[in-house]
């Protein structure tokens, strides 16, 4: 052999040892970011009461809109009169106040008020049953029937807020006393963006100077079933939620007959500018609160995958391929691009004044309304066609913070009453009251202390939505455990 190529192979074969020495290393130095609570006794809490009180919530018909003059508010303070009834000394001992008109404001004085309050967020508002969808017992009968009570609203959101009142109510009774501020807020248009409630809540408390620890509201879930192949349910808490950007696109052309038609009509002209942005999606990349997820369900996770999630600093191309091959995984790496909307014309034989189509964005952390709104023209590429956003933007908020112990917190909570799960980060890709309270706080967590499986999850917004009393039990636990470790 001559010298050069010996000394070639053998450098070649130094590089591949060094290479399979450090994923090696890496994957068995890859250390649990799991925290295991000490012992304790979970707080006592009054499950009748709770099913009660939110069988009664759900009979309530809690509609929101966007245009306020077609919302009920006698069906809202109807609601308000009722947890006054079933949670007595919520309504002695913590300042209430309704704010933006139907949303509700407690204020639990800790010892210290000094001390950064700790926020929990719910929402009174539901979206509608509409009629001819497959209830198999009325959306809004309350029924409690087979281990279940049943309803709009029994896990979007009104289980959660009820399940926060329990444990305030539970944890008074055992004479609970907390160390700093805990407030609990309820906005009443979170299906709607929470424009009315939770914006004007989070303002009331900013320009209180109120500063908070965390907020906790819904957000990701309890999954289970194998996820990237870690053989235990999985509680996911959200970092932060996705941004939301929705554009209209319009062209107008001269209106006529079409039996003359110009070159291009406003249609013509619409089309290509969709097609423009619809065939150019916007790049993959993996944001923090993924990247987080990943280093805490790597270690958790069997040879030889979990050398493949300890070592993403060189299999992350090959990561980000295999999530953009499922719609719900590619979502978590880009900022989406939906059209869901197009109109123009009327009538076959006449051109149409003007087309319009509306593209709906969420944005990954990182990427502004200005940029991809900017993106979007430049796509577009054609004077011809206006383009404006359609409603409120927001980016997505800076990711909450993981490292510290506000997530440790909420971490220890978690595990301390679901002790068989693993714990994640993780990125919401829908919207929430959440990210109006990044005026209050850094760290906006959102995570439902609720185990649901992909036919719960279509339960939320469709029919036959339903809370099982067991984890209705565990979820108010939660709560409670949450209320006595931060603020005990
Ligand atoms: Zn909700």
């Amino acid at each position: 052999m001559k010298p050069f190529i010996k000394k070639t192979s053998l450098l070649l074969g130094a590089i591949v040892l060094i290479l399979i020495g450090t994923v090696l290393y890496r994957a068995l130095t890859f250390r649990s970011m799991q925290i295991t609570p000490e012992e304790r006794v979970l707080p006592e809490v009054n499950l009748e009461r709770a099913v009660a009180a939110l069988s009664s919530a759900l009979q309530l018909e809690t509609l929101s809109s966007r245009d306020p003059s077609e919302m009920d508010p006698g069906v809202f303070q109807a609601l308000h009169v009722l947890l006054e009834e079933r949670f007595p000394l919520v309504h002695q001992k913590l300042r209430k106040e309704r704010i933006g008109g139907l949303s509700l404001l407690y204020q639990w004085p800790g010892t210290d008020s000094s001390q950064k309050a700790i926020v929990f967020l719910a929402h009174q508002d539901v979206v509608p049953a509409p009629e001819g969808d497959a209830w198999i017992r009325p959306p809004f009968g309350g029924e409690v029937a087979d281990g279940y009570v049943w309803g709009r609203g029994a896990m979007d959101d009104k289980g959660s807020l009820i399940a926060i009142l329990e444990a305030v109510e539970s944890l008074l009774e055992q004479g609970f006393q907390p160390g700093r501020d805990i407030y609990c807020c309820f906005g009443h248009d979170e299906e709607v963006g929470g424009y009315k409630g939770a914006a004007v809540i989070a303002a009331t408390l900013a320009e209180r100077g109120v500063k908070a620890e965390f907020t906790l509201d819904e957000g990701l879930v309890i999954v289970g079933g194998d996820m990237f192949g870690v053989d235990r349910d999985i509680a996911l808490v959200a970092l932060t939620e996705k941004g939301y950007l929705s554009l209209e696109l319009k062209t107008e052309s001269e209106p006529g007959h079409s039996s003359t038609p110009p070159r291009e009509t406003a249609i013509g002209a619409l089309a290509t500018a969709v097609t423009r942005v619809a065939e150019s999606p916007m790049s993959a990349r993996m944001t923090d609160p993924v990247r987080h997820m990943f280093r805490y369900l790597g270690p958790e996770i069997s040879f030889p995958m979990r050398a493949f999630f300890a070592n993403l600093w060189l299999t992350r191309p090959l990561l980000l391929k295999q999530l953009a091959g499922s719609r719900t995984t590619d979502a978590a790496i880009r900022t989406t691009t939906a059209f869901t909307i197009i109109e123009g014309g009327h009538t076959e034989n006449v051109l149409p004044a003007e087309a319009r189509a509306v593209v709906n964005y969420r944005l990954l952390p990182g990427d502004t309304v200005e940029a991809v709104t900017e993106r979007t023209r430049r796509l577009v590429n054609d004077d011809r066609v206006a383009i404006t956003p359609t409603c409120e933007a927001y980016p997505s908020p800076d990711p909450s913070q993981v490292d510290g112990p506000a997530f440790a917190t909420v971490h220890t909570a978690i595990r301390a009453v679901f002790p068989e799960v693993i714990v994640a980060p993780g990125l919401m890709l829908g919207g929430s009251d959440s990210h109006h309270y990044h005026v209050v706080t850094d760290n906006i967590y959102g995570f439902l202390p609720l185990r649901m499986s992909q036919e719960d999850l279509e339960r939320m917004h469709g029919p036959n939505e339903r809370l099982g009393i067991e984890d209705f039990s565990r979820m108010i636990m939660f709560y409670a455990t949450l209320m006595e470790t931060t603020a005990g």
